[in-house]
């Protein structure tokens, strides 16, 4: 089992998070093309070891941050606040 650190609540177990995808996708602007829109919903990268990753502590705070990890190792580099790079 993982061990995510949230930023605003700690070391938790991974039992109380949910995963929620690539972290740092923008949303295109509302006149982009089709093409636009169909990468922004279904690509995303299949990366081979550092990821960044966006979780929610659903059973906790409630709050949605951002996670490094390798995909390789599955540690987690780091967590950090939504809106931090
Ligand atoms: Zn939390």
């Amino acid at each position: 089992m993982l061990l995510i650190p949230c930023p605003y609540c700690g070391v938790r177990p991974e039992l109380e998070f949910s995963y929620g995808g690539q972290a740092h996708i923008a949303r295109p602007q509302t006149s982009a093309s089709a093409e636009e829109w169909a990468a922004f919903q279904y690509e995303r990268v299949n990366t081979r070891g550092p990821h960044a990753e966006r979780w929610r502590h659903t059973h906790g705070c409630g709050r949605f941050f951002n996670v490094v990890r390798d995909t390789t190792t599955d540690q987690i580099l780091r967590s950090y606040r939504s809106g931090e790079r």
